[in-house]
């Protein structure tokens, strides 16, 4: 098998929140012991790669895959692996490292890798977002810019910047397919959430 029919079955197989779970945590005890990553009820969690107080990382189960809106790190399991390692280490795996270390713990190993129910292939995440989904959470975007806009100076400037980076984020995980209308629509509404406490920090 060839390392990116090894990959790709990696990518399948083994769920980020997996990863998270049971190589992470018990690593991190400290970090996380203040948010305690659940993800049954809460996409976010503290960036593995980033220290952090408040989680700006989240997990998409549709396409197995996650992102950080603070530092911008993100991928797939094998992503999350090499970058966790690294900020662990100071070195980063070899993708061959990762690869063995991943099916020898979650494929072959003691540890049997259940078929997350929630898991779906990337062809049904993106029949997931319909076209009329998508219209609509582009809509509430456009409106969200507009909002901002008309805000602009009663938002303090790092916060402006965070916001922007994270709708550039949106966009182009939108645009690749890889996150969820719903998800979009959480981000959008911790944006409102934000501004909403700016314009009443200002008053
Ligand atoms: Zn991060």
């Amino acid at each position: 098998m060839t390392n990116t029919e090894r990959a790709e079955i990696i990518k399948r197989k083994i769920l980020v929140e997996d990863y998270v779970y049971d190589i992470i945590v018990p690593n991190e005890r400290d970090y996380y012991s203040l948010h305690n990553p659940n993800f049954e009820v809460d996409h976010r969690f503290l960036c593995p790669v980033h220290d952090e107080d408040t989680p700006s990382a989240r997990v998409f189960p549709e396409s197995n895959s996650w992102s950080c809106f603070g530092c911008k790190a993100g991928g797939s399991t094998i992503d999350l692996h090499m970058l966790y390692q690294e900020k662990r280490s100071g070195e980063k795996p070899t993708l061959h490292e990762t690869l063995k270390f991943l099916e020898d713990y979650f494929i072959s190993g003691h540890k049997d890798t259940k078929q997350h129910p929630k898991m779906r292939t990337k062809t049904d995440a993106e029949k997931l977002n319909s076209n009329l989904d998508l219209a609509k959470v582009n809509k509430k975007l456009t409106l969200l810019e507009t909002i901002l806009q008309a805000n602009n100076s009663s938002i303090r400037m790092e916060v402006q910047k965070e916001i922007y980076d994270k709708l550039d984020r949106v966009y182009t995980l939108l645009n690749k397919d890889l996150i969820l209308v719903e998800d979009v629509n959480i981000i959008i509404k911790e944006i409102y959430g934000e501004v909403e406490k700016e314009t009443i920090n200002q008053r």
